[in-house]
Parts: C-alpha cells; sequence; structure tokens
C-alpha cells in the first residue's frame, strides 16, 4: 500500500514501502529552484537519498547534495535542502520540530505499511492452517492430557511418560486455535484509521502470535508421530519397562478406523490393597492425523513481515542517528 502525494509518480524509487523516502526528488513537479532567505518551511514533506547531487534552495552556494528533504513552504510552494543546511537557515530549535515531526509521520507511515502487510499474508495463512489441523490440535490436547491425568492418578510408579511430558510443556494451550482467531481478527483493523499505539500493539502481539503457531505446528508434528499406531506401542513398551506394578495403555482401531485409547490395570503391587478392576479401561479417542501438505508450506509468512518491520526501524534509526551528528 503505497500513498504517494499526486505528482510524484517516478519520483519515487528508493521505496521503503511508505513512499515517504525517494531517490529522484529533481522528478517532483514545480520545485522552486531558490528560496529567499529567512524562510523556514511549514513542513517536511519527504526525504530523499538522490541518485545524483541535488542543487539545495536554501543555501547560497546551491550547495549540490544527495541528502535532504523536500519541504513545503508556507504559501505552497516546494522546494529542495540539503540536510546540513536545515540548522544553519531554519534554527537549531526549527530543524529539530521539523525533523520530528517527519520522523514521527514516516514511523506511523511504516507501522501501516507492516500492518498491511500482514494483513495480505494473512488470507495465506489461514488457509494453511486449516479446520483439520485445529480439530487435531483440541483433540491430540485432549489425549494427552487425558493420558496424563490417567497416568498421574493411577500408575504413581510411572515415571513420567517422555513423550507425554514434552507435548504437555508449556501449558500446552491451543495455540493453532488461538493463532486463527488473531489473525482473523486483524483482517477487520482498518490500518490507516488506527492509531500509532494500536498499530504497535497489533505488530507486537503478532510476533507472539508468531512464535506460538510456530511452537503450535510443531505440537502438532509431534503429536502425530506421538500418535501414530507403531509408535505408541513403543508406550506400552516404557511402561512395562517401569519397575513395580504398572498400568499399560493401548490403542484399539474400530471398523471405521477410528482409534481408541484404553489402560489396562496390572494387579496391585502391595498385596493388602483390593484389586484394581481388572477391565480395560476406555481413556478416549485418538485424534485423526490429518495431512502435513500445509504445513510443509508454511514459511512463516509472519516472520517475514516482522523482519521487514525490524528492517525499516533499523533505518529510521540510522536516519535519527545522523541527523543527530
Ligand atoms: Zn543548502
Amino acid at each position: 500500500m503505497r500513498h504517494v502525494r499526486k505528482g510524484y509518480a517516478g519520483a519515487l524509487r528508493a521505496d521503503d514501502g511508505t513512499g515517504l523516502v525517494i531517490s529522484r526528488p529533481d522528478l517532483q513537479p514545480d520545485l522552486t529552484p531558490v528560496v529567499e532567505r529567512g524562510v523556514v518551511p511549514v513542513s517536511y514533506l519527504n526525504s530523499y537519498v538522490a541518485d545524483d547531487e541535488q542543487p539545495c534552495a536554501f543555501c547560497a552556494k546551491r550547495t549540490p547534495h544527495k541528502r535532504g528533504y523536500t519541504v513545503s513552504l508556507a504559501d505552497g510552494r516546494i522546494a529542495l535542502c540539503g540536510h546540513c543546511c536545515a540548522d544553519r537557515f531554519f534554527g537549531k530549535e526549527k530543524a529539530a520540530a521539523l525533523s520530528s515531526d517527519y520522523l514521527q509521520r514516516h514511523r506511523l507511515a511504516m507501522l501501516r505499511q507492516a500492518v498491511a502487510n500482514l494483513q495480505a499474508a494473512i488470507p495465506t495463512l489461514l488457509d494453511l492452517l486449516t479446520p483439520a489441523l485445529v480439530q487435531f490440535e483440541k483433540a491430540a490436547l485432549c489425549a494427552v492430557k487425558m493420558i496424563s491425568h490417567e497416568t498421574s492418578r493411577f500408575s504413581l510408579r510411572h515415571r513420567d511418560i517422555p513423550g507425554i511430558t514434552a507435548l504437555l510443556s508449556g501449558g500446552a494451550p491451543a495455540r493453532i486455535a488461538y493463532g486463527r482467531e488473531r489473525l482473523a481478527a486483524w483482517m477487520e483493523i482498518d490500518a490507516q484509521a488506527v492509531t500509532g499505539k494500536d498499530l504497535v500493539a497489533v505488530m507486537r502481539e503478532a510476533a507472539k502470535v508468531d512464535a506460538q503457531l510456530e511452537i503450535g505446528l510443531r505440537f502438532l508434528s509431534h503429536a502425530a508421530n506421538l500418535f501414530d499406531p507403531d509408535n505408541f506401542s513403543q508406550v506400552n513398551v516404557f511402561c512395562r519397562c517401569q519397575s513395580g506394578a504398572v498400568d499399560v495403555f493401548s490403542m484399539s482401531r474400530d471398523l471405521d478406523g477410528q482409534l481408541t485409547l484404553h489402560r489396562h490395570p496390572r494387579r496391585h503391587p502391595e498385596p493388602w490393597m483390593p484389586d484394581p478392576k481388572p477391565e480395560a479401561h476406555r481413556i478416549g479417542l485418538v485424534p485423526d492425523i490429518p495431512e502435513w501438505l500445509g504445513l510443509i508450506a508454511y514459511s512463516p509468512a509472519i516472520a517475514d513481515e516482522l523482519q521487514q518491520l525490524a528492517d525499516e526501524r533499523a533505518i529510521a534509526r540510522k536516519e535519527k542517528a545522523r541527523r543527530r551528528k
């Protein structure tokens, strides 16, 4: 999304996405070549890093320069001003105010651009994070929580089952479901209308959601491995290897192909304790493992957006530092 002042077409080449940094300031129509002494601009319209040296409209010698501002004057004229001349001709305080006003607008434009880029990436992300993945995440979380609950409650002699413990780390929130929700919500934002503060909040949250989505996708992939029947049989091997009498887990497949988890209690090791019920205890359904095609294509588009924002911020910081010199 580019917002270039009308009549600037062709002037924009050093495109940082905001339309405020240009490389051909000379192509702007109606430039005033010479500004009378004592005239101070009302604002900076854009900044430029020109390909060729430009004559300054403010200093007596029209000093050629490559870096500067296109400024607007009270009477509506526009002119080029070399970046070294502002302090000398407008006074330090006025130059600082003009520059700070411009930087603020530039920052806001970058934020709007970043949020617009984020929004442009969202439909692709929502396509990748299919409802089937959300369902699997929900079912897988439910299944690992059930197994964890069963083992902690009934099989005190179990050590933690490694795969289950790992999958429950971090509180195991439904990250994909939450991410989808947030992505959909950001689509509703009018990036050109909301405040800078709100834009910053969106980008900050986007960074967090991006990280959560990555962890969430890893969770799905590990959960799919764990609930693969061949792999899950290793859980039973693990249980049998524990000392004392412990429960064993199994999966059974019905005619529809649906997998169900069972726990088979062993005899209680302490003879004075009554035997637990011998029959298998149905824990619950094992989630259907979805196709992973979408995930392979998941190249974190949000991460790219954030990188771009970080780059833009670095450029702005450099610009600011240079101006301070
Ligand atoms: Zn000058």
